[in-house]
């Protein structure tokens, strides 16, 4: 089975009207690549990062959405205005999301759900927190992450997941490639028996992925691309990321 690889950038709340430059190097530099390209910069950004990457192999996306199309919630953003400024795609769960604004994966569920009303593609994240990997708990606390916050009608077209072991999302610390395999086969064998074609549904990984260790661990078996912080916020890092997943 070979599915298309993702590489996936994600912002963060970093990125300026200024930051088309590094959009278009991006767009450039992407050409046509063997591997789907993803960029979700923070909402202010979406609507001029989709008008200039249409046409082009980059898609854009959102970082979270409100689980809700509309209504009194200030400060939030629906899928359908996601959709509505371009984007294809929304994350869902980041553990930044988790942890700074106490989303359950109820809350997480919904929001996937919200995504696929809109016609997005959900990216669900989930991951261990440090203390659970020494525990030797990581596969069980992400596959119950995964019960509880992948919907019921999850598709390959529709659902993208990408496993993130919190203890590696910025500060340069990776697993082992043989524990990366180990969870993306545990996630692999959660899907299948939930959903029709999990077999072509994507999981990528993410955590300090670099252009130096990209290639390396997109190789990795069940590993479909991923889902990449600070590297993709230089066209010259990203680029490096993206041609790993081409390969
Ligand atoms: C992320 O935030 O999704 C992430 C993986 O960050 P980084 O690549 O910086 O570790």
């Amino acid at each position: 089975m070979t599915r298309r690889k993702l590489a996936a950038g994600n912002w963060k709340m970093n990125g300026l009207e200024s930051s088309m430059a590094e959009l278009k190097a991006m767009i450039d530099g992407a050409g046509s690549p063997n591997c789907d390209v993803l960029i979700c910069p923070p909402a202010t950004l979406i609507t001029g990062f989709a008008a200039a990457a249409s046409g082009s192999a980059v898609s854009i996306g959102g970082q979270d959405c409100h689980a809700n199309a509309s209504g009194a919630h200030t400060g939030d953003i629906s899928a359908e205005m996601i959709a509505d400024a371009g984007g294809t795609a929304v994350i869902v769960g980041h553990s930044e999301r988790r942890t700074d604004h106490g989303e359950s994966d109820a809350d997480i569920n919904a929001k996937a759900q919200a995504a696929w009303r809109a016609g997005l593609i959900a990216i669900i994240c989930c991951g261990e927190p440090e203390a659970q990997r020494d525990a030797g708990n990581a596969i069980d606390v992400v596959t119950d992450q995964l019960a509880a916050s992948i919907p019921e009608g999850a598709t390959a077209a529709n659902t993208v997941v990408a496993y993130e072991p919190i203890w590696a999302i910025g500060t340069g610390r990776t697993p082992t490639n043989e524990d990366i395999a180990a969870m993306h086969d545990a996630i692999r064998a959660h899907l299948a028996p939930r959903f029709s074609d999990a077999e072509d549904m994507r999981v990528l990984y993410g955590g300090s992925v670099k252009p130096g260790n990209a290639a390396e661990i997109f190789a990795v078996s069940n590993v479909d691309g991923g889902l990449v912080g600070g590297a993709s916020l230089k066209a010259s890092d990203f680029l490096g990321i993206v041609a790993a997943a081409s390969a």
